[in-house]
């Protein structure tokens, strides 16, 4: 019923190009990764029939606070290449938390037995709702799993703190360190979809660009799903050289302070 809006054709169709990416890099094995957008904009007013017809599920991992919003989401155990549109009814859904806070309607999609939204709704959830309250233009929310940012994850002098990560990347091309501004976070392993990351997520997304999970995967929030793309692919980058070098039997150099400096002067200091 929703298929003939023009805003959320668009989002739809920046969903397909992106999980696209994706799964070339092959940061989306099976069901690895997941994506969230804010479309309550895009819904616009939804219709008392429109709730009435849709399912409701109970959920307490529903924030109140978001009640009436809407997001698209990605389906949990399902595949980041499947978000095409000939199947994206399938494995995606749009929500609409409900006005008593306590679950969500699916308004759009969930066309599969047993569909849940993402394992890591919390986290979606309770990033969303920092985004709205902090007054950004950020609406999308992607999770995927960048080869050479985990890589580094997985030596721990490379990743001792968030800053001696930000700094290894940020010394490898001048555009990690203009286009990833506030650096990486790097956030010690925690279980998958719990509370802890969620929390510790929040905590670090007001701070930096892109989040690292030890030994797991990125996170990134953006305008739209390209931009989010856009900071960890960037991100990444700073990863692949750095590991190509060590690759070809050398420590890499970096851009000196100096040259830091001057690319901060040039691009960040407006
Ligand atoms: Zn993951």
């Amino acid at each position: 019923m929703f298929e003939k809006n023009i805003k959320l054709k668009t989002v739809f169709e920046q969903v397909e190009r992106v999980s696209s990416y994706l799964f070339a890099r092959e940061w989306a094995e099976r069901n690895g990764g997941n994506l969230s957008i804010n479309v309550t904009e895009e819904m616009g007013t939804v219709l008392q029939e429109d709730l009435e017809r849709a399912i409701f599920v109970e959920d307490t991992r529903v924030l109140e606070e978001l009640k009436g919003s809407s997001f698209f989401i990605t389906g949990t155990g399902l595949r980041i290449r499947d978000l095409n549109v000939g199947k994206m009814a399938q494995n995606a859904c749009i929500l609409r938390v409900s006005e008593c806070g306590t679950g969500y309607h699916i308004l759009w999609g969930g066309h599969r037995e047993n569909f849940r939204p993402t394992s890591e709704l919390s986290t979606h959830f309770a990033i969303h709702l920092n985004l709205i309250n902090r007054g950004g233009r950020h609406k999308a929310l992607l999770h995927t799993h960048p080869h050479e940012l985990i890589v580094m994850t997985h030596n721990s002098i490379l990743c001792k703190t968030s800053d001696i990560l930000t700094h290894n990347l940020w010394k490898m091309i001048p555009e990690v360190r203009v286009f990833v501004p506030k650096g990486v976070a790097f956030i010690p392993y925690e279980m998958p979809g719990s509370q802890t990351l969620a929390d510790k997520s929040l905590i670090q997304l007001e701070k930096r660009d892109v989040l690292v999970w030890e030994k797991h995967g990125a996170l990134a929030t953006g305008v739209d799903l390209d931009d989010a793309f856009d900071y960890v692919d960037v991100a990444n980058k700073g990863a692949k050289v750095f590991l190509k070098c060590l690759s070809a039997g050398f420590e890499p150099e970096g851009l000196s302070c100096e040259q830091m400096s001057e690319l901060e002067v040039q691009y960040l200091k407006k």
